[in-house]
């Protein structure tokens, strides 16, 4: 399975013809190191479209880079019809980690539906009830944490 790529990697900009188009990949990478943020964190600049970004800017992929696949995995499985019971048993991955992953999941739905669609084959209806699922487990469950 090809790795997951990190928001300096690519312009994160959809509406950018550059969009997603790996740095390595380039003849002339298409991002600068601009200054950073307060915080020290690394800021970009995409030559082609102009937008700005941090490289902690996007997905779940980006924060979680090793943790990318398996998330994606797991979801996959749930798209497919598995209970968290199961996976919990199968992956042995708890199933509070699988709650928080859900709710992460919730914010980050666009991207993560655009890879389980292309990567993971996950069928679009099962994509459907993969979303009313992590809305319902996700968000209960977080209202209950708090
Ligand atoms: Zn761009």
């Amino acid at each position: 399975m090809e790795k997951l790529a990190q928001t300096k990697d690519f312009c994160p900009n959809r509406a950018c013809p550059d969009y997603g188009k790996l740095q390595s990949d380039q003849a002339l990478p298409n991002l600068k190191r601009i200054s950073k943020t307060k915080r020290g964190v690394q800021r970009y600049q995409c030559k082609t479209c102009g937008k700005t970004f941090t490289e902690t800017t996007g997905t779940i992929f980006y924060r979680k880079h090793a943790q990318a696949n398996e998330i994606l995995e797991v979801l996959a499985m749930l798209a497919e019809g598995n209970r968290i019971s199961a996976i919990t048993r199968i992956k042995g991955i708890k199933e509070d980690t699988i709650l928080r992953w859900l709710r992460e999941a919730a914010h980050h739905w666009e991207e993560l539906e655009e890879v389980l669609l292309k990567d993971f084959h996950v069928k679009r209806a099962q994509i459907d009830g993969l979303w009313s699922f992590v809305q319902n487990k996700g968000e209960k469950k977080l209202s209950r944490d708090r």
